[in-house]
């Protein structure tokens, strides 16, 4: 049987069997409209509320601070578009390390009158306190910072940013969509206003993600219509997605010591392994970085052509064109670690991300198939 190998847990995950049994269970048997007020809507909307308290106690928040949306790049959205109308024209804080959900978001406000400090990052991929301090305005409306980096798995000291935050008065949302699930996540530690989090990051289902609201926090309403989500956003909540990723998210806090521990060590065996092949550099922070999350530029080598050729071999991974020009998630990290744009010859990225229902088998067929890829690819074979 030819091999298989899912190394791209940070696109995507496999759903869970607790999560895909509570789907089936709310999709055939109790399919009712939460609003209904009799017992089957009642059901369902009792799914719903245990969700609810499932997902704030894996935050620490409260039940009544999670609103339901339809996934990170809604709850992103909402954050950031529903904070700054309350201040036209404003200033916002971002770094230049977001996902698209948070910077495309920002380009369009630009496009609407608002401005934006983009916040540097470091040569790991860190973002600074003192900038951000810096960067502050008498008219900064919102700091939206991530939590950890989808490109390069650091880790960011939200804490710090909240603590900054809070001290000016000025709302602070952190997309944690890679976080959530995989590492501890504390909202009154973070003193974050807003969070963002996405189900299938977790092998929750897609498609549906939570807003993590303070109640100290007065968020404008984002969707009208039947006055779902106590009035902020409207629509048939979507039950089964919403109790399916509360049954994921439940599991994968359970099991997170031992998840952290297991996939952290095949992450740094992969590490040592490919830091052994010639031309690659790892990216992001070497120490304080997720748990699943391997990042490398390439020297010679195209990303998505590694995609392509490690595809074939029936390996699964992501690539970040390293080129300025090319189709690249953010480039902004590697072109400050000085590897594009300065002559550092590299020419492509790759990320591994694991996670636990990875295995050191898989581990073993990456390394073994990588080095021959490579020199392929680079035309020595
Ligand atoms: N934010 C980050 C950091 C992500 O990694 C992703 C997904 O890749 C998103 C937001 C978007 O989440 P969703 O796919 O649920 O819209």
């Amino acid at each position: 049987m030819k091999p298989f190998v899912y190394a791209d847990n940070a696109a995507t995950t496999k759903l869970s069997e607790a999560a895909f049994s509570e789907i089936k269970k709310y999709m055939t048997e109790e399919f009712g409209n939460p609003s209904g007020i009799y017992s089957l809507g009642r059901r369902a909307r009792r799914g719903i509320l245990e969700a609810s308290e499932t997902i704030a106690r894996a935050i620490n928040a409260s039940p009544e601070e999670i609103y339901f949306t339809s996934g990170g790049t809604e709850s992103d959205n909402w954050a950031i578009r529903a904070t700054v109308q309350r201040k036209p024209g404003g200033h916002i804080i971002t770094s230049n390390i977001e996902h698209h959900a948070v910077s495309k978001t920002l380009e369009d406000l630009t496009q609407n009158g608002y401005s934006v400090t983009y916040l540097p990052v470091d040569k790991f991929g860190r973002v600074s306190a003192d900038n951000l301090i810096a960067a502050i305005k008498d008219d900064t409306a919102l700091i939206t910072i991530m939590s950890a980096s989808n490109e390069v798995g650091t880790i960011l000291p939200t804490a710090s940013f909240g603590e900054i935050a809070r001290s000016r008065g000025i709302p602070f949302h952190t997309d944690a969509v890679q976080a959530v699930g995989h590492i501890p996540v504390d909202v009154r530690e973070m003193k974050a206003d807003m969070l963002s989090l996405s189900g299938h990051k977790f092998h929750g289902p897609k498609g549906v993600g939570a807003l993590y609201v303070s109640k100290e926090f007065a968020l404008p309403t984002f969707i009208t219509g039947g006055g779902q989500e106590r009035g902020l956003r409207s629509g048939t909540e979507n039950v089964p997605g919403i109790c399916g990723m509360a049954a994921a998210l439940k599991e994968a806090t359970v099991n997170m010591d031992r998840n952290i521990t297991y996939v952290t060590a095949m992450r740094d065996r992969l590490i040592t392994g490919m830091l052994s092949f010639p031309g690659v550099i790892l990216t992001g922070d070497p120490v304080n970085r997720l748990p699943g999350i391997a990042s490398f530029a390439l020297e010679g080598i195209d990303g998505e052509a590694l995609v392509y050729a490690l595809d074939r071999e029936g390996i699964c991974v992501s690539s970040g064109s390293a080129c300025s020009s090319g189709a690249s998630e953010s480039p902004a990290v590697l072109k400050s670690l000085g590897l594009v744009g300065g002559g550092g010859g590299v020419d492509g990225a790759i990320r591994i991300s694991l996670d636990g229902y990875n295995t050191q088998d898989d581990i073993d067929l990456i390394l073994r198939t990588l080095p021959n890829v490579l020199n392929k690819l680079r035309g020595h074979l």
